[in-house]
């Protein structure tokens, strides 16, 4: 039989051995302790700052303080407290739907949707670059999975006129891809999705309170409202607490909170997360500032890089992939980058595809503007040695 330390060992002859990293957020935003050292944080999905924002720690507090620290049941048991409600009822109004309903991670919620809206009859088309969420929650479906080529319409119509056999047919996209940046072609979806009579879902985990004038997600950053059946997002990046949602007609979540067997056993979400989650939900479309800060910071970002010839993908999200080509070479960056205090790591196959390791940075509305200048002029150094490979 093959040992744990066998397997660990392979895992180091290929390269793919991780390690955790201990990290506090500061409450000198755009900072955190890594692994005891000050670094400024360019990897964080704390996209408008708000998980060290005092209205949200202030909301936890008193909820713990009044509800207790743990939910202390299942929702359809003993877990389901009015936060809960008042939470679901904020999220459907914020995403202008009839209902919505909250899963304690964006995780289980697309295992949630995908195992319970898709069955032995059906067909989930799926987007290649799909979160990794996505990828198992089609697996455990037990529905035929079909993979279309990224963001590619062409593929995905050639898709849907091979499986109209099938009784249905859903097409899950990520809203904005976490590796890339890059943004779903979701009018192009929709618009397909109509024609061939298919179910759309989208994942908007990086979207919500990113994309549309009020942070809505992509669905309002297309003008898309009512045209897209499921809505996924989390409550566990921009908007700083822990958790997700399904958003979508009031028959869909009823369904769902019937069926879905990651809503039916499991403890719900405790009286803090719920609180500041609620806060931020009321945050959100009130202080556009925020989001006009971080487009205004990723696309600033995004020239100065290009402008140094840096091929850099993304940009109109505040995900950015400096693709370097090679492992080594992405190393090398992020070894700078390190050296020079700032916390961005390499990502190298199997994560994204061969010749495309990058350093993956990701912009917060809290980044200061000097600390962007610093990242460029790390940037700038570096670019002659990553030039002669
Ligand atoms: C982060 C992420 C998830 C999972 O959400 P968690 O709340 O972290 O479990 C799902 N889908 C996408 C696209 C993500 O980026």
């Amino acid at each position: 039989m093959v040992t744990w330390d066998q397997e660990l060992q392979h895992l180091k002859e290929k390269g793919l051995y991780r390690q955790l990293n201990s990290v506090e957020m500061m409450e000198d935003q755009g900072y955190a302790m890594v692994n005891g050292q000050k670094m400024l944080m360019f990897s964080s999905n704390n996209y408008l700052g708000l998980a060290r924002d005092k209205r949200l720690i202030q909301a936890s507090i008193e909820a713990v303080q009044r509800l207790g620290a743990g939910s202390t049941g299942s929702r359809l048991t003993t877990g389901n407290s009015l936060l809960h409600e008042e939470l679901e009822k904020k999220l459907a109004k914020f995403k202008q739907t009839e209902a919505a309903v909250v899963f304690n991670t964006g995780y289980m919620a697309n295992i949630a949707a995908l195992t319970t809206l898709a069955g032995k009859d059906d067909v989930i088309l799926s987007d290649e670059m799909n979160h990794a969420s996505i990828i198992d929650g089609c697996r455990l479906s037990r529905a035929q999975t079909t993979i279309y080529r990224h963001a590619d319409l062409r593929d995905l119509e050639l898709k849907l006129q091979q499986t109209a056999r099938y009784q249905k047919r859903l097409i899950v996209t990520d809203g904005v891809f976490s590796m890339d940046g890059d943004i779903a072609p979701l009018p192009g979806i929709v618009e397909l999705a109509e024609r061939y009579n298919a179910v759309v879902m989208v994942d908007d985990a990086h979207a919500t309170g990113v994309l549309g004038k009020n942070g809505r997600g992509t669905v309002e950053h297309f003008g898309l409202k009512g045209r897209v059946e499921i809505q996924m997002g989390t409550l566990s990046k921009a908007v700083g607490a822990e958790g997700a949602y399904i958003a979508g007609s009031r028959s869909l979540i009823d369904y769902l909170v019937n069926q879905a067997r990651p809503f039916i056993f499991s403890t719900s979400l405790p009286p803090g997360v719920m609180a500041s989650a609620l806060t931020a939900i009321e945050i959100i479309p009130a202080e556009r500032e925020r989001r006009f800060r971080l487009s205004g910071l990723s696309q600033r970002l995004y020239k100065e890089l290009t402008s140094l010839g840096y091929t850099v993908w993304g940009g109109e999200t505040p995900i950015l992939a400096i693709i370097c080509g090679e492992p080594k070479e992405a190393l090398m960056l992020a070894d700078a980058l390190r050296e020079n205090g700032i916390f961005a790591p390499a990502i190298r196959p199997p994560t994204v595809p061969d010749r495309t390791s990058r350093i993956r940075l990701t912009v917060m509305a809290t980044h200061q503007d000097d600390q962007i200048h610093h990242v460029i002029d790390v940037f700038k150094k570096m670019a002659p040695a990553l030039k002669r490979g």
